[in-house]
């Protein structure tokens, strides 16, 4: 349920108790609009977004969980005149939250406090001040995070649980001294979002049936590459949620723990008790798994348990740091996995990016030039008549973009492509055995610009370096 000015709005699950409740609390009679969960969760979501733009008081909306909290230090900040500093605080969170960033940013220097954050993969500014108590901020976050607030030489990490108006959000709270004093960084998990459905994620049919044909697989190991960032967390929980099935054992070894899977058991790794990837992996092997997700697979011991479990009948999700799909192959041998052993478990490589979407409002289109047309050439793509580029206006904060979608290079291994990989062939080889040209991430880019998604300039910028 949600007050939308006068009118209360409910969801199909609004009993007589809390309409009765709201009625209470609002100290007035309220229309009431029921709508289906659909229509409730969209008016829902654009109630959260006007409400960053009016100064509602914060605790409306802004709910800390943090019971977990030492008393003695929460008594030390809640005192009257840290009010504002809270506030401030607060409001930094809040707005991050609603602007769908996925880190927040809070910098001393030398002219006071800088706080931005990331939005699409980009920085933007949120506050820049000098007239800031900037170490009782910074503590007042430590605080949040649970860290100590006496250690200031020391980097420190945490965790703020929030919850924004019925949301659960976890924060990830890194903090690291510097000159001016010690920056603050929070990665901001939003597990109440779920997961996109495979096609909102850029996907075309035939790759979503290729993932769909790789989860039913009964073992072996799958990978998505890509740089921080690039979505493939959210690749890998939608693989976990297409091989979920009551027949099925799965569990995870994750860092952290991003989305909430219902039927999945869970685990976060803690590297400094000595739960790294590759205990967390072990330990889930005495578990009578069939499916296992590892969140990365980062160092030779992690790669060699996979590798083993694949091969005694496990299937392996996981994500490696690595360019293209095929460089998945290469980066095992580098980890010390030997070529019969990646032939004998690797059966699937998803390699993403995220490119930045043009803003419908103000994209402009022109006729590619000579060399703008050659790109397309280059890879076998028809030249389109017009491509479009950003400009900027109010709708999408002058940056010319809104919001993001996923190019996909996909790699099935084949019996052909198992042979070339026991016989040890090159990265070039192997990519022209496996991979169409339109089928690589370049040209998965250049058929977002045919297609008026994104700009050519953008399409370089993410891809350009993935020959
Ligand atoms: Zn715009």
């Amino acid at each position: 349920m949600a007050l939308d000015g006068n009118t209360l709005i409910a969801g199909p699950g609004a009993s007589l108790t809390g309409l009765r409740e709201a009625r209470r609390r609002a100290g007035r009679v309220l229309a009431v609009s029921e709508l289906d969960q659909q229509a409730f969760e969209a008016a829902l979501a654009r109630l959260y977004q006007s409400g960053a733009e009016e100064a509602a008081p914060d605790d409306l909306l802004f709910d800390l969980e943090g019971s977990a909290r030492p008393v003695r230090e929460r008594d030390l900040l809640d005192e009257a005149e840290d009010a504002p500093v809270i506030q401030l605080v607060n409001q930094l969170l809040r707005r991050a939250v609603l602007a769908g960033a996925s880190d927040l940013h809070i910098e001393p220097y030398e002219g006071g406090l800088r706080a931005r954050m990331r939005v699409d993969g980009f920085l933007q500014p949120v506050l820049d001040r000098a007239d800031v108590p900037v170490k009782r901020i910074v503590s007042r976050l430590k605080v949040m995070a649970g860290l100590d607030i006496a250690e200031t030489r020391l980097p420190q990490d945490g965790r703020i649980p929030l919850r924004l108006g019925g949301r659960q959000i976890d924060t990830r709270v890194s903090s690291l001294p510097g000159n001016y004093g010690e920056r603050v960084v929070l990665r901001i998990l939003d597990r109440s979002t779920g997961l996109m459905p495979l096609d909102g994620l850029g996907l075309s049919r035939d790759q979503i049936t290729l993932l769909e044909r790789l989860s039913k697989l009964p073992n072996g190991i799958i990978l998505a590459t890509g740089p921080t960032g690039s979505g493939k967390t959210t690749t890998l929980y939608s693989l976990l949620k297409l091989a979920n099935r009551d027949e099925r054992n799965i569990v995870t070894v994750e860092d952290p723990i991003e989305y909430d899977l219902p039927g999945v058991s869970q685990s976060q790794i803690n590297a400094e008790i000595g739960m790294t990837f590759a205990a967390g992996l072990r330990a889930t092997l005495r578990q009578d798994p069939d499916v296992i997700l590892v969140g990365e697979i980062r160092d030779g011991e992690t790669a060699g348990v996979a590798a083993q479990a694949a091969l005694t009948g496990h299937l392996v999700f996981s994500s490696l740091h690595a360019n293209g799909s095929v460089g998945a192959v290469v980066r095992l041998r580098d980890l010390g996995l030997d070529n019969f052993l990646i032939a004998a478990t690797l059966r699937g490589v998803v390699a993403q990016r995220l490119l930045r979407r043009l803003c419908p409002g103000c994209r402009t289109a022109h006729a590619p030039t000579p060399s703008e047309a050659a790109c397309f050439d280059k890879h076998n793509l028809p030249v389109p008549p017009r491509i479009h580029d950003a400009v900027g206006c109010t709708a999408c904060n002058q940056t010319g973009y809104s919001g993001r979608v996923g190019i996909f290079e996909m790699l099935e291994v084949t019996e052909a492509l198992r042979d070339a990989i026991d016989r040890g062939v090159s990265e070039t080889e192997l990519r022209h055995m496996a991979l169409d040209l339109r089928e690589t991430l370049v040209g998965q880019g250049l058929a977002q610009v045919a297609a008026g998604h994104t700009s050519l300039a953008e399409t370089l910028r993410v891809v350009g370096d993935v020959a």
